[in-house]
C-alpha cells in the first residue's frame, strides 16, 4: 500500500486516516463514525479505497435484503 497520495481536487497531500461515512437509502440510513480512508491535509476531502467500498457496498446490500424482511410483510 501506497504512504502517500494526492488530492485529486487540491492537489494537496492525503495521509492514512479515518473518516465517517454515511448514506441514505430507500427505508434507512446509515452513518459509519470511523471509517479507514485517505484523508485529505489541505482540503479535508476523504477518500476511501477499494476495499473498504467493497465491504461498505457488501454490508448495505445485507442491510437491502433485512430491510425488505422487515418492511415486506404478506398478509
Ligand atoms: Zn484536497
Amino acid at each position: 500500500m501506497k504512504d502517500a497520495m494526492e488530492c485529486y481536487l487540491c492537489k494537496g497531500k492525503m495521509v492514512k486516516g479515518n473518516a465517517p461515512f454515511s448514506v441514505d437509502r430507500h427505508g434507512y440510513h446509515i452513518a459509519w463514525e470511523s471509517i479507514f480512508a485517505w484523508v485529505c491535509t489541505q482540503c479535508g476531502e476523504a477518500l476511501f479505497e477499494e476495499n473498504e467500498v467493497n465491504h461498505i457496498q457488501n454490508a448495505l446490500q445485507q442491510v437491502d435484503r433485512e430491510t425488505v424482511a422487515l418492511t415486506l410483510r404478506v398478509a
